[in-house]
């Protein structure tokens, strides 16, 4: 898989963010940056805005106020306004941007009438404009890598949400995204399916130099993938470190409040 070099700056910065529905402030003037290669964890009650960051990097939902920049690139405006200022992004720059960006959901959204492959070869063919040979090749590559070789050519009505949910893993990274985005990607799941997609996941942050910001309540899993777990509360981030401190010796009350909830 792909491997560069790691130029300066962050991959992924949210300056002053603030997201609010009517009165209702979900992200509070939030500042976090996300360097190139890092494997980042956002943890925290339900409720507090986690969620709502990936939708914002997705461009799923558009921020009240504040910034973010992907690559150094603002998300929500671009150039071309008056006087040389940035004016409002159109829908086609920000597709552009989230090219770069990939997700995978908690409840795994595959094309329901289309095969394993088809569904992995989709968007590269119509997207990227990648010749469909190359995209299937790809694609059985990626099969390989989340173990499901055999299931080529099953509709996603027959295979297992654990399987659904790594042929969703392998979608997303067949756009060859610089960032993968997981949002509680186990949650849907039964607990005797979790481990199979988690250890794919922990692969692919052993593999791959993809940047990784995962929501997640499977607090194992966070200790083991993350360089940096963010702990949320009310649409701020109260608390961030290395997962062997915010786990083992947490500064904030609120976090080892948390902690001792879900441990
Ligand atoms: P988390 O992922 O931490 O559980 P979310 O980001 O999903 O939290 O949600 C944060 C808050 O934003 C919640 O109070 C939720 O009800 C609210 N919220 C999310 N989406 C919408 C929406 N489309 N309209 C109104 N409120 C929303």
């Amino acid at each position: 898989m792909r491997k560069t070099a790691a130029p300066g700056g962050p991959l992924i910065e949210f300056d002053r963010v603030v997201k609010r529905y009517g009165d209702h402030v979900v992200l509070d003037h939030l500042d976090f940056a996300v360097e190139r290669g890092r494997h980042v964890t956002l943890i925290g009650p339900s409720g507090s805005g986690k969620t709502t960051i990936l939708r914002l990097l997705m461009t799923l939902e558009q921020v009240s106020s504040g910034t973010i920049t992907v690559d150094g690139t603002p998300l929500s405006h671009m150039p071309g306004g008056p006087d040389g200022r940035l004016r409002p992004a159109s829908e086609k720059y920000q597709r552009e941007i989230r090219r770069k960006i990939g997700m995978v959901f908690q409840q795994f959204n595959l094309f329901p009438n289309m095969n394993v492959l088809r569904n992995i070869t989709e968007a590269p063919v119509t997207v990227l404009g990648i010749e469909r040979d190359r995209a299937e090749e790809r694609a059985r590559e990626l099969l390989e890598l989340v173990g499901l070789s055999d299931k080529v050519d099953a509709r996603p009505t027959q295979l297992s949400g654990g399987q659904q949910q790594r042929v969703a893993i392998a979608r997303a990274l067949a756009m060859s995204p610089e960032i993968l985005l997981l949002d509680e990607v186990t949650s849907a799941l039964d607990p005797e399916l979790v481990a199979g997609v988690l250890d794919v996941l922990r692969d692919i942050a052993r593999s791959t130099d993809i940047t990784l910001l995962c929501v997640t309540h499977e607090m194992n899993f966070a200790r083991d993938i993350s360089d940096t777990v963010l702990m949320f509360d009310a649409g701020r981030v109260i608390e961030a470190g290395p997962p062997e401190r915010i786990f083992g010796d947490p500064e904030q009350a609120r976090t080892r409040e948390f902690l001792g909830a879900v441990l």
